[in-house]
């Protein structure tokens, strides 16, 4: 195993075929987790070597090896290894073998197929699965492959900048990044195909891809069964949940519990067989034998098949149904979490007695404290979100925290997950609430109240606090900077995090005195508003009626 640990670009796609070809497996490390999380992963697979570049800080060994001859792989040969959130408190590592990648790759080559005038641009980081496919795809079929910079990757007009200027007629990425270049007033070119996948598929925003006119795939599978496993043409708008087909030499079955197959339309467990599954998991014996298990439709002995928790039914046409999950796993803006991994490093906390974990309106983590002595301490929450940012990647640090005297329990005595969305008090429970002062702040004020759905926010309220995460910066900024005009830089949010601050920055941006005002208040009551956007801000306030 090497692990890499670089920056996106050139020197990454040369680094992992450089490992590849020399018989290793490579282990990506992003060098934006926290350190904490990379040395638990470097402890795990411990890794031979670490290739790294020179402008990163030195934290692991860095060794330079040279002259490294190509080595023959076998299919059985490890390719990578890649660690994904895990419920008992731990990250934990899917190891893919050489065989199930190319098995992939080859099937992706012939449908949804590219080629040489093909120009894909890569935008996922290397420490998530589909990033491979990006990467190795377009090298196996003579096409082009465009690095996109994690900058360029997280900031919707510089994206849809990058994918006009080279180019691009294919673009794999999750919901939560479509969604970013579509709130950046994006318009894709016709000629761009597009692949969504990583969590299900909205419905609306199926629409909104669809409207351009472009070919759009959904595409399903989790790492353990390597990068997709199942692929769905999108041509209406009813297609959206379906996750359509297997890819070559896989094989879905929907089963219960004993793992027999349930017939065409009953809601069942997907099992997936066939050329993709992992090895299993690293270091981990118990845990793969729970989810890799003797496969009872391969009609062979050996073979395995993979036990994926998410539900699932067969639709009248044949095609597989996502219904959604059996467990507690999921999905940030596209990144997969174990609630229980963020739930047991809270239950580390001396001063937390019991605490438990629930996203809102699919998008933000709130945390709720059963705390060890009833009052809140001042700087207690700050302190806890302290020790998880650095142990955790920032999308699966909580925003909102919320105490409660005792978790909800269902009847029969387990935590009540829906339950705790209801109980969820959006504030900025540490900060005294201060009016917008000035019509910039007002202004500022109602944007994010609009984008970050809460009922009021006071001028030295904390946007990360308030539970806003990069995509609503990314919303926030594209909206400044339609508004304003002005060349609001993304990071701009991510230093200044309160309205006080970000007018301060407007203000020293302004053109000409007074116009920048006129046009944003002019515009951003005009903003309209999505339904659902309102009904939620409606329950917002309502919920802050009944606490208050
Ligand atoms: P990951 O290992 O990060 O790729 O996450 C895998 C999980 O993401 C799957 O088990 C599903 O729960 C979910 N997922 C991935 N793609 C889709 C999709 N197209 N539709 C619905 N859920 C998906």
């Amino acid at each position: 195993v090497v692990a890499v640990s670089m920056e996106r670009s050139v020197d990454l796609v040369v680094a992992l075929l450089g490992v590849l070809k020399t018989g290793g497996a490579y282990l990506p490390l992003d060098p934006r987790f926290p350190a904490e999380r990379l040395r638990l992963m470097i402890e795990d697979a411990a890794p031979r070597v670490v290739l790294t570049s020179l402008d990163l800080p030195p934290d692991a060994v860095t060794h330079t090896t040279t002259g490294a001859a190509a080595r023959p792989v076998t299919p059985d040969d490890l390719a990578y290894v890649i660690y994904t959130s895990g419920s008992t408190g731990r990250p934990k590592g899917v190891e893919v073998p050489h065989g199930a990648l190319s098995n992939l790759l080859a099937s992706f080559a012939r449908e949804p197929g590219l080629s040489v005038t093909d120009v894909l641009v890569a935008v996922t980081t290397v420490s998530f699965d589909i990033a491979a496919l990006e990467i190795f795809l377009p090298l196996i079929t003579g096409a082009s492959v465009v690095i996109a910079s994690a900058e360029e990757a997280a900031d919707g007009e510089r994206l849809s900048g990058l994918l006009e200027a080279s180019g691009a007629t294919l673009l794999q990425a999750t919901p939560a990044t479509w969604r970013m270049l579509l709130a950046s007033g994006w318009t894709p070119r016709p000629s761009l195909r597009m692949w969504c996948g990583g969590e299900a598929m909205p419905v609306d925003l199926a629409d909104a891809l669809r409207a351009t006119g472009g070919e759009l795939w959904n595409v399903y599978g989790p790492t353990e069964t390597t990068i997709w496993s199942a692929l769905a043409p999108v041509a209406s708008a009813g297609d959206a949940r379906s996750i359509g087909v297997p890819v070559d030499g896989t094989a879905l079955h929907v089963v219960d519990e004993h793992l027999d197959a349930v017939p065409r339309g009953v809601p069942g467990e997907l099992l997936i067989g066939g050329a993709g599954v992992a090895r299993g998991y690293r270091n981990q014996p118990a845990l793969t034998a729970e989810r890799f298990v003797a496969d009872p439709f391969a009609g062979r002995a050996g073979a395995r098949a993979y036990r994926t928790g998410d539900r699932v039914r067969i639709d009248e046409e044949g095609r597989i149904e996502f219904l959604g999950r059996t467990d507690a796993q999921v999905k940030i803006r596209g990144f997969r979490v174990e609630l229980g991994e963020i739930e047991a490093l809270l239950r580390r906390d001396r001063d937390v007695r019991d605490a438990a974990v629930a996203v809102l309106d699919g998008q933000r983590l709130a945390a709720y404290l059963v705390l060890a002595t009833p009052a809140r301490r001042p700087g207690l929450i700050a302190g806890i979100t302290a020790s998880l940012r650095e142990r955790l990647p920032d999308y699966m640090v909580p925003g909102i925290f919320t105490d409660l005297d005792a978790l909800p329990l269902t009847p029969n005595g387990k935590l009540d997950r829906r339950a705790l969305a209801r109980l969820a008090v959006v504030s900025a429970p540490e900060s005294e609430y201060i009016e917008p002062r000035t019509p910039i702040e007002r202004v500022l004020a109602d944007l994010w109240q609009q984008v970050l759905i809460v009922d009021r926010v006071g001028v030295r309220d904390e946007f990360f606090a308030l539970g806003g995460h990069s995509l609503h910066v990314a919303r926030i900024v594209a909206s400044l900077r339609r508004t304003f005009r002005v060349a609001l830089p993304l990071r701009s949010v991510f230093e200044a995090t309160t309205i006080e601050r970000l007018a301060e920055v407007l203000t020293s941006l302004e053109p000409a005195p007074g116009r920048m005002l006129q046009i944003a208040s002019a515009l951003l009551r005009l903003q309209a508003m999505t339904p659902e956007e309102r009904e939620r801000l409606r329950d917002a306030r309502r919920a802050r009626a009944e606490a208050t």
